[in-house]
């Protein structure tokens, strides 16, 4: 039977953040790893149904894991791309307020203060005007530091370095079932590649669950974990929709977050390639369907038209849709990312994610950095 030091289950952002972080270490880089996804290649699921944004940090509760690693994940990330030549855009970011909302933006520039982000700077009148002509709004907190990337390339970037590490990527293996076996865990997957399905069990001494929405199904396959310590899963739908032809603003521009921060409201982002999307919207969902109703055309135009008037509804056209793992339901606070070892979980040896939602793709190189130390 093939022998692992360390399995990692699910090669999206964070298991390939992991699995990176894991092979550059001086504690773990003479390792063996292995990274395996169900599916036919590397960050198929929600780390590819996106905005691509590099978030600064502002919202999240003082302290929480969310403020803490994207704060130095954004740092992590950019050094990154830089040092790797790969795609990004420090555009900056306007959270912007119509006449009766000011107040809100003073809260939020205390809360990104608390968090460590001081390099907000209100803006108004007419400097508002000259950088967004297209924009309404009394005033806005631009946030420099923000930007997108090619978030593809940043992940094929982890698995090749990884790669030359030594990790074993296996893509079309989806683990069903987990037992232990005297310090050690004994693994069962089907391989699943065209229309062969095939069984392959292998052992390793440590498993980090990081399947994403499947983090909880992966969680009660596995002996010995304590079912109490596995949080409901709420998933939560966002869609986007393009706004095609020339862009009509430079900068990202964000509305006031929605109450607890289901979303942070229908904001206008670009893609690395300069095409403006709206969304994403939040609809709590009982299946995983990315389907999107065009119909809701209309719900995306009224709130588009708050801060963009001039939104013409013939440039609006359905785009993508991805899906939150939320571990909280409608009208629930926001809660933070969860990353159980075995003093929540019980079982030595392991780690898993669950609730790895916004900001978590920014945060990934700084939570695989805490994953290293969780496993020292
Ligand atoms: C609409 C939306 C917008 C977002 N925008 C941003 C943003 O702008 N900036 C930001 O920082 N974050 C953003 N996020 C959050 C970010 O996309 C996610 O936090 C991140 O992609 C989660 O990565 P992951 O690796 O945990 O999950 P996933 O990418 O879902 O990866 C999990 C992997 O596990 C695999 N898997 C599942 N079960 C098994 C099994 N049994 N065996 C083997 N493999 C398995 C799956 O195939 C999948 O590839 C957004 C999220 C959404 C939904």
């Amino acid at each position: 039977m093939d022998k692992f030091d360390i399995c990692i289950a699910g090669a999206g952002v964070l298991g390939l953040a992991v699995a990176y972080q894991l092979s550059c270490s001086s504690t773990h880089k003479n390792k063996s790893i292995v990274i395996v996804d169900k599916e036919n290649s590397f960050g198929q699921i929600t780390s590819s149904r996106n905005s691509e944004v590099i978030h600064a940090g502002i919202y999240y509760a003082s302290n929480s894991l969310k403020a803490l690693f994207c704060v130095a994940g954004k740092r992590l990330l950019y050094e990154h791309l830089e040092k790797f030549n790969l795609p990004y855009k420090k555009t900056g970011k306007l959270i912007i307020a119509q006449e009766n909302e000011i107040d809100a933006l003073y809260n939020i520039e205390k809360k990104a203060i608390e968090n460590h982000v001081t390099d907000l700077r209100f803006i108004t009148g007419g400097e508002l005007r000259k950088v967004e002509p297209n924009l309404k709004a009394t005033a806005a907190l631009l946030s420099p530091t923000t930007g997108i990337f090619d978030s593809h390339a940043y992940m094929q970037s982890l698995l090749h370095l990884a790669a030359q590490n030594g990790v074993t990527f296996s893509p079309y293996t989806e683990i069903r079932a987990v037992g232990l076996n005297t310090g050690s865990f004994k693994v069962a997957a089907s391989l699943n590649h065209k229309e062969n399905e095939q069984s392959y069990e292998f052992e390793c001494d440590q498993f980090i669950n990081c399947a994403g929405l499947d983090a909880q199904k992966l969680a009660r396959q596995i002996e010995g974990v304590k079912k109490s310590s596995i949080p409901e899963l709420h998933p939560c739908k966002g869609d986007y929709f393009a706004y095609t032809g020339v862009s009509p603003f430079h900068h990202l521009i964000y509305p006031i977050p929605e109450k607890n921060h289901t979303g942070l409201g229908i904001h206008s982002t670009l893609d690395i390639g300069g095409q403006t999307r709206f969304g994403p919207d939040t609809t709590y969902v009982d299946k995983l369907n990315y389907d999107i109703n065009p119909n809701k055309k209309v719900k995306f135009l009224n709130a588009i038209r708050r801060y963009f008037p001039a939104a013409e509804e013939g440039r609006l056209h359905p785009a993508y849709s991805g899906i939150r793992p939320k571990i909280v339901g409608p009208g629930e606070a926001a809660d933070d990312f969860k990353i159980h070892d075995a003093q929540v979980h019980g079982v030595p040896g392991l780690i898993q994610f669950f609730g790895m939602e916004s900001p978590a793709l920014t945060a990934s190189l700084a939570i695989g950095n805490h994953v290293v130390k969780l496993l020292n």
